[in-house]
């Protein structure tokens, strides 16, 4: 018998085993792989198997986001930077490892805890009881989906997923775009727009036509291609004025410089309740990031605009969590159950592993009848939880790596010391939140 059950030996369960098994709790770690099945991503059997890049990005805790994620988590004893520590190979500073290693060095030291018990088998559905983690990642296998479809309701398990990209809000040259609502209607804040004339529209059509694309993996390429998330490119190609009729139509929108509608239109939606990201509706696109960043920026008004996400598809099963899981990653429908990990709607290992280790952290403050205090929203731990459990706009709730366009602004800060004063805010307030988490000997 046990305290907790885990479903799910990727990065994000790996990560909440460790938390609570360290902590002196029972855990069952369910791992399908290792019975002959796998998902169409992972090449092992190993937990915590790194499916593509071997990096978890820059390692820069005064700059970076990610880097200042990574520097929390070793901070609350973290299972995955320990492990990437000792498979760490160089990567200028980038975090970067050796696959198998890091993978191995998490097995072994999961392996140490007597009270953790790694079990390989599949879970075709949510436990009725107890408490559990699921953590199975953005390709849980089909019957544990559709038992979660059924207790979220359908619509609000997605698989498959097109994003747009996402622009830091500071970033926009508001000297030539404005805001404004199709015909003025709605709030008329609700839209950033930027004008394009014909020329810059053919050009741009053509900059579609010809840039590079991501081609798709055999097993997404089954995958229903919805025509409500069309890739941009896909659109262009189907003739001159298609993304006119289409995301870039300029009816009703006019240019207070000009007096007129415009030739064509991009529209930015505000993606945050902070308002310091906004997606650009309908650019769903499967060119190279790099290629979405040279051609994005011939848009008027996005000359130098920074990009908190690129573009992409793929398949991905993710909550929407703002809706449907409380402060605490729980279903608020069914609150044993606790999600973690991708399927939350973060995005990238670190974030996973972040949402593991912060799900760990709660379910052995739920067991112990001990008070959880939540990281402090000003943290890169607590701007994730804060943006997966609530600030995230519900309607559009797309997968997100950490980024400072979550954090609470520095509006007094000049840009250049900004993230800076982000990093140094967030250490401090760390360091006075640490100690409200239980030390691994307490329990
Ligand atoms: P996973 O690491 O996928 O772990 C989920 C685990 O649950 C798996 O081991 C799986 O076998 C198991 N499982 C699934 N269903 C069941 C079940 N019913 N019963 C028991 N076990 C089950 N992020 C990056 O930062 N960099 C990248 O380069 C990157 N590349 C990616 C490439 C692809 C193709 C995909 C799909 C995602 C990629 N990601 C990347 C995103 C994401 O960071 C990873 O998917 C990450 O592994 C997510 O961690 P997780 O713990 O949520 O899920």
């Amino acid at each position: 018998s046990h305290d907790v059950h885990i479903i799910g030996g990727g990065l994000a369960g790996s990560e909440a085993a460790w938390q609570l098994a360290r902590r002196g709790l029972r855990v069952r770690l369910s791992e399908m792989r290792g019975t002959g099945e796998r998902t169409p991503a992972h090449q092992g059997d190993g937990l915590a198997e790194l499916v593509c890049s071997n990096s978890f990005r820059s390692d820069d805790a005064e700059k970076n986001a990610v880097g200042l994620l990574h520097q929390e988590m070793r901070e609350c004893g973290s299972l995955i930077m320990a492990a990437a520590e000792v498979a760490r190979v160089p990567a200028g500073s980038a975090l970067a490892v050796d696959r198998d290693v890091f993978s191995a060095e998490v097995e072994k030291r999961l392996n140490a805890l007597p009270t953790l018990e790694v079990v390989r088998e599949r879970v075709d559905h949510l436990p009725d009881a107890g408490l559990t983690i699921v953590a199975t990642g953005p390709l849980t296998a089909q019957a544990l989906a559709a038992s979660i479809g059924v207790a979220t309701g359908k619509d609000s398990l997605a698989f498959f997923d097109a994003i747009a990209p996402i622009v830091y809000r500071d970033t926009i040259d508001m000297d030539i775009c404005w805001m404004a609502s199709r015909w003025d209607k709605g709030d008329t804040r609700d839209y950033i727009n930027c004008p394009m004339d014909k020329e810059q529209y053919l050009a741009f059509r053509e900059g579609l036509l010809a840039g590079e694309k991501t081609t798709f993996k055999e097993w997404e390429a089954s995958t229903p291609y919805f025509e409500g998330c069309m890739p941009i490119e896909v659109m262009a190609e189907r003739g001159e004025n298609t993304l006119r009729y289409g995301p870039m139509k300029p009816v009703g929108l006019d240019n207070p410089r000009t007096g007129r509608w415009p030739y064509a239109v991009v529209q930015l939606r505000q993606d945050n309740k902070l308002g310091t990201l906004w997606n650009m509706v309908g650019f769903q696109t499967k060119l190279k990031h790099g290629e979405q960043v040279r051609l994005f920026r011939t848009i008027p008004g996005l000359e130098i605009a920074e990009f908190a996400r690129l573009g992409g598809l793929h398949r991905n099963t993710f909550l929407n969590s703002p809706q449907l899981l409380d402060r605490q990653f729980r279903l608020k429908s069914a609150s044993h159950v606790r999600f973690a990990g991708q399927i939350t709607g973060c995005e990238g290992y670190v974030e996973s592993a972040a949402v593991g280790l912060m799900a760990g952290l709660m379910t052995a403050a739920e067991l112990s009848g001990s008070f959880w205090r939540a990281p402090p929203p000003t943290t890169a731990m607590g701007a994730l939880l804060s943006h997966i459990t609530g600030d995230a706009e519900a309607d559009d709730y797309q997968p997100m790596n950490v980024n400072f366009g979550l954090f609470p602004p520095l509006p007094d800060v000049k840009k250049k010391q900004r993230k800076e004063a982000y990093t140094s805010r967030a250490k401090q307030d760390l360091g006075a939140w640490l100690p409200t988490i239980s030390s691994p000997a307490q329990v």
